[in-house]
């Protein structure tokens, strides 16, 4: 068990609450989109400048329309699509790293509809054009027509990245085999760009939108090296992580105390996540999300780790000394989002961490917090012991929920009452209504306890969730 003494974080006594952070959140995603829908927007008018369907008088014209327009909309949703996941701080802080994740799936399908219906109209139009038939088309296309054959490979590429997106086959693979896969849709942007420029007839040998694709792509590519690659590796080099202190939380959780140089300058807050790389041969290529089981200070940084799978149960174990990469934070789970002086953290399982780290670092008077942790057994519940004594120091109310749950709908435990979830919870948090909420664990218990919350009277806007999912 853990032998470190607590040590906590001073909270920030300035923290600005009050319903205009949502204001300005909302308005802040409102520009975001209005930009969006405005390079959409503005590739149709190129479109329609260029002649759009002026010169549309039989199939093959009506083909070449829908061809060009399919493929510019498409081409600039792509763009979209590829930021959403890029991590790019503008997006992750006003919508956070989930819902942005989320987003990115959700154009995944319509992006390639429009990829597919720009290469099918493009095909028949073609095979009518040269009286062939579609095949003798394709292949016309990929030998002899100027970059046709990377635009193709490109085409497939995408399919294949969209189809293992698909539910069914997303269940079927590992997360690093998906990711991998995930990884191709970089070649796919990539291998299109030469048949975009050298054939794309609203683009090649037109100033306005040669500047406006040239701009839109190194906006995006810059994004991405940056974020994704260049900042990620300054950081593995600048601070030189290395694991500290492996302590065994309960029998299948641990915490990993990590210690570099520079750790002041990694940012972060409670309720922030990093994804986390083992630098070893064998794994420095996985990276796994972990959120900050302690709030962030000049000393170390803390994850407390669940053993579920392979990597987790590898680290339950690991060496100290080993070094690791840190990625981060990411995230919105934190008091940034805070608009209540009434505050109720609820957790289950190793859903304990940010909730932890939150009670830390989070201002408060004594009453205004109350912390809700569902268990499945109160001797062997991870990081019991220090929620106990932070709510003991700092005058919060905390109620353990041990033991199986009270029934299949329920997201709490049986207390041999009876009584539904929505009146113990009225009895817990009794102010909850004008609080904010804080929710981690498993997807369908989050699920439950948000639809108590929804019926308790908590406006959407005040429950904040983290899911351990992808
Ligand atoms: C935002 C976020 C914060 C998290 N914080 C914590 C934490 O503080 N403590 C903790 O114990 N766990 C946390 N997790 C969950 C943790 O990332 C996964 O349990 C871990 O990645 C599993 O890896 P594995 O190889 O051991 O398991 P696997 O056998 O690969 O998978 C076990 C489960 O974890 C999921 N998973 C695997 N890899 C990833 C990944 N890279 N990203 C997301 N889910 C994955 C799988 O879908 C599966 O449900 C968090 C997850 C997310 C998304």
């Amino acid at each position: 068990m853990n032998q470190q003494p607590l040590q906590l974080v001073t909270p920030n006594p300035r923290v600005r609450l009050g319903q205009r952070k949502v204001f300005v959140l909302k308005r802040a995603q409102d520009v975001i989109e209005a930009i969006a829908w405005a390079s959409v927007v503005a590739v149709v008018v190129f479109f329609l400048i260029d002649g759009g369907i002026k010169g549309v008088t039989d199939l093959p014209t009506a083909l070449n329309a829908i061809s060009r327009l399919t493929a510019l909309v498409g081409t600039d949703l792509l763009m979209i699509h590829m930021l959403l996941v890029a991590r790019v701080p503008w997006i992750d802080k006003f919508y956070g790293h989930d819902k942005a994740t989320l987003a990115h799936k959700k154009l995944g399908k319509p992006v390639l509809y429009f990829i597919v219906a720009h290469f099918l109209a493009s095909l028949i139009q073609f095979s009518i054009t040269n009286s062939q038939n579609v095949i003798a088309t394709l292949v016309w296309l990929i030998t002899d027509v100027q970059d046709m054959l990377t635009a193709v490979a490109a085409l497939t590429l995408m399919i294949l990245v969209v189809v293992t997106s698909l539910n069914f086959a997303r269940r079927k693979m590992s997360y690093e085999a998906w990711f991998i896969v995930h990884l191709m849709s970089y070649a796919a942007v990539l291998l299109a760009v030469p048949h975009i420029f050298s054939t794309g007839s609203d683009i090649a040998g037109k100033p306005a939108s040669t500047i406006f694709w040239v701009t839109l792509y190194l906006f995006v590519a810059l994004n991405i090296v940056w974020y994704r690659a260049a900042k990620p590796l300054i950081r593995i080099f600048g601070s030189s992580m290395k694991i500290a202190n492996v302590v065994r939380e309960s029998s299948d959780t641990t915490s990993l105390y990590l210690r570099g140089k520079n750790i002041d300058k990694l940012g972060g807050a409670s309720g922030q996540f990093y994804f986390l790389r083992v630098l070893t041969p064998r794994r420095w290529f996985k990276a796994h999300p972990f959120s900050l089981s302690a709030a962030p200070n000049n000393h170390y940084m803390r994850f407390t780790i669940g053993n579920r799978g392979d990597d987790t149960a590898f680290l339950q174990t690991i060496k100290p000394g080993t070094r690791v990469a840190v990625e981060g934070p990411f995230g919105v789970f934190t008091e940034e989002r805070r608009t209540q002086e009434k505050v109720v953290l609820i957790a289950s399982g190793i859903g304990i961490p940010p909730i932890r780290a939150l009670a830390e670092s989070m201002a408060s008077r004594p009453g205004d917090i109350t912390i809700i942790y569902r268990v499945r057994d109160e001797e062997d519940a991870s990081l019991l012991a220090e929620v106990r004594e932070i709510a003991r120091i700092r005058g919060f109310r905390l109620y353990v929920l041990p033991g199986p749950r009270a029934s299949l709908k329920s997201w709490m435990n049986n207390d041999g009452t009876n009584n539904p979830d929505l009146a113990r919870l009225a009895v817990m948090a009794p102010w909850i209504s004008e609080s904010d909420v804080y929710i981690c664990g498993p997807q369908i218990w989050t699920e439950l306890v948000v639809s108590s919350c929804t019926r308790a009277g908590v406006p959407a806007d005040r429950i904040h969730a983290e899911e351990f999912a992808w």
